[in-house]
């Protein structure tokens, strides 16, 4: 190997998606006018950059998937996750109020953005987190 593995992971051993964005994208062709996509974000750059990535972690949050990711420690008491609405189509719900929730708890309310996207909320419990739309 030309590079001492980083230990980032807390001693944990690097999980599925971390290993196979790793084996992948670094041993691509340069593509100097190739684009890619984060998918989080919506946002294109450079393809090329992912090759500037010493793990599959940073690969993998610079395409917008970092959240799928099983090896990194992450605050014990953060769970980060955002909705996304679309309609019964597949349609994009843009510019619809809603109210996210953890059982009576109002966790944050808002509009969703031109993707159909909500903020980000953070809870210690992904499984409590319900989402209200409110009905036109
Ligand atoms: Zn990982």
């Amino acid at each position: 190997m030309e590079q001492e593995k980083q230990d980032e992971t807390g001693g944990k051993e690097e999980c599925l998606l971390c290993r196979i964005t790793y084996s992948v994208y670094p041993n691509f062709a340069p593509m100097p006018s190739a684009m890619a996509l984060n998918a989080e974000t919506g946002e294109w750059f450079p393809f090329d950059r992912l090759k500037s990535y010493s793990n599959g972690y940073e690969m993998a949050e610079a395409l917008g998937y970092a959240w799928a990711c099983d090896c990194r420690e992450r605050a014990p008491d953060r769970f980060n996750e955002r909705f996304e609405l679309r309609d019964f189509t597949g349609n994009r719900q843009a510019g619809v109020c809603y109210r996210i929730r953890a059982g009576s708890r109002v966790l944050a309310k808002g509009v969703t953005d031109a993707q159909g996207r909500t903020q980000r909320v953070s809870t210690d419990n992904a499984k409590q987190v319900s989402i209200e739309v409110a009905g036109s």
